[in-house]
């Protein structure tokens, strides 16, 4: 998909936000809703997504909507260092496919790193088991300040 298009609510994250899809939730207020991804790239590897939202990427989004995002990323971004302690953070974000966006609702990745472990391939591999999501976002939500 080209950056330009019409938002699909039909997408996966569309889904998750209207209860139809399940998720580990990590965090909610009115403006953004967090969740641990299905195909971590690392342990802790956390979604941040706008909930009011018909941008399919970075450039479509409303400036207002885009503030309220970004300081959702900061508050959880805290959170998983707060929960995991990790050496490092990759706070990234894809627009259009030949970038690597893969899920067409604005969205930023939260990854976790560690000194001298790989980083995992993006959005491939295995599923993660969802009790071991529910449990990162648990110990992820008993942070957010
Ligand atoms: P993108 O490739 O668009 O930047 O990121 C989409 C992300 O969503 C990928 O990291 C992928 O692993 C994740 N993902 C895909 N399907 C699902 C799903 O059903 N639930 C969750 N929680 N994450 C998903």
């Amino acid at each position: 998909m080209s950056l330009d298009g019409t938002y699909d609510d039909g997408n996966i994250f569309a889904k998750i936000l209207r209860g139809e899809m399940p998720s580990a939730r990590v965090f909610e207020d009115e403006h953004v809703f967090a969740f641990m991804d299905v195909f971590p790239q690392a342990r802790g590897h956390t979604l941040v997504i706008p909930k009011h939202s018909h941008a399919r990427n970075l450039l479509d989004e409303e400036p207002a909507v885009l503030c309220e995002l970004i300081l959702g990323v900061q508050r959880v971004a805290r959170a998983v260092r707060a929960a995991l302690n990790p050496d490092a953070l990759v706070i990234t974000q894809f627009n259009g496919a030949v970038a690597g966006q893969t899920v067409y609702h604005l969205h930023f990745h939260i990854i976790p790193r560690w000194e001298g472990v790989a980083v995992g391939r993006h959005a491939s591999g295995a599923m993660a088991d969802p009790a071991e999501l529910k449990a990162l976002a648990e110990q992820i939500a008993a942070k957010i300040s």
